[in-house]
């Protein structure tokens, strides 16, 4: 795999009328650009991922992710970006506006698998509407049958669109321009309706948000010459989680949270403790099929609160650590996430340290 995902935010969005640019406005509980970037990660076809922003990015904690300065026009911005990866081997690339954040990643792979036998990929769109055409005073009919609205993202061979846009000058609004320009082949595919641009204010209003909860409980065994994994992250102390897994308590009560508010059952359901393939994951990966229905079905996380139940640790100790590790586990912004520690007056086997429990409660945003 040497796919590179160019990711264009460096756009002023002057139709958009807003102080903040359209790509940082928080869209679907996320600031716009997050949902590219993150479906380029869950894809897991890029080994780099280049966000082009002309206003500073906190920092996205992923080594894949970098991030560089845009040029005034969009075409600047993707030739500063081919520049900068221009010695870096990438056989492909893919670019793509961050103001189209409904792509899915089933587009991203049919785009990839296209790129095979082909060195310039498009998405492409047919209208619905009669298009007339404009040429000084005089109005003409276009045949719409003939007409193709092209989309991002859209991939190429990294080398030939190098070379095209170095010799460029003109103002394109996208690279497929620049292969039709020099009578290049592109090869277009079908595109999706989801995948439009959010252009002006009222594109937002266009969601309606439908909120589901869900609540999820899990308690563990300590035992000794075990690790302690708590929120994904290796906790120090004196024992660790009896179980099939890793005995991760957050993240299993969060799994039941989140399959509570998709109304899909259990994770024992999906992860039977007596099927051997399971025995000793890590929590994490029982997480991501979770997370890949959540994408797929169109719910986003609203918020998490945890209760940890336990004598010790101590969660002060580790609160930052753990919410970290879930805010990058789950895609989502630290404050989304609340983590709360309880102690239960040394009563029973928890105030004994002799287990931990943690409950959960998940609301999830379905827009439609
Ligand atoms: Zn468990």
């Amino acid at each position: 795999m040497s796919n590179c995902f160019i990711l264009l935010a460096a756009g002023k969005g002057k139709r958009f009328k807003s102080k903040n640019p359209k790509q940082f406005i928080n869209y679907k509980n996320k600031p716009l650009f997050m949902h590219s970037v993150n479906k380029a990660i869950n894809s897991k076809l890029f080994k780099s991922i280049l966000i082009v922003s002309n206003k500073p990015i906190k920092k996205i904690n992923n080594k894949c992710i970098k991030v560089i300065k845009g040029g005034k026009e969009r075409h600047q911005s993707s030739q500063n970006a081919l520049n900068f990866i221009k010695n870096k081997k990438f056989k492909n690339v893919f670019i793509h506006d961050a103001a189209r954040p409904n792509f899915s990643i089933k587009l991203l792979k049919r785009l990839n698998s296209s790129l095979k036998n082909n060195k310039a990929v498009v998405p492409f769109l047919k209208t619905d509407n009669s298009i007339k055409y404009k040429i000084k005073n005089r109005v003409k009919n276009l045949e719409r049958d003939n007409l193709l609205f092209t989309q991002t993202p859209q991939c190429f061979d990294f080398k030939t669109l190098f070379n095209l846009s170095k010799i460029n000058t003109l103002n394109v609004t996208d690279e497929a321009s620049l292969f039709l320009n020099n009578n290049q082949e592109v090869k277009f595919i079908k595109g999706e309706k989801d995948n439009f641009k959010i252009t002006i204010k009222s594109d937002l209003k266009k969601l309606n948000v439908k909120s589901f909860y869900g609540i999820g409980f899990d308690i563990h065994r300590l035992i000794k010459n075990k690790k302690l994994y708590l929120g994904g992250k290796q906790i120090p102390f004196h024992s660790g989680l009896q179980g099939h897994s890793d005995g991760d308590v957050i993240i299993h009560a969060i799994i039941d949270g989140l399959l509570g508010a998709m109304r899909k059952k259990d994770i024992g359901t999906l992860f039977p403790s007596n099927k051997i393939k399971f025995k000793n994951i890590r929590s994490p990966n029982m997480l991501s099929p979770i997370l890949k229905t959540l994408d797929r079905e169109g719910y986003f996380i609203n918020n998490i609160d945890i209760n940890l139940i336990c004598e010790k640790p101590r969660v002060s100790k580790f609160r930052k650590k753990i919410i970290n590790s879930l805010s990058n586990l789950l895609y989502i912004n630290k404050n989304q996430i609340n983590l709360k520690g309880k102690t239960v007056e040394r009563l029973g086997l928890i105030g004994k340290e002799k287990a931990i429990a943690c409950e959960t409660i998940v609301s999830l945003n379905y827009y439609v």
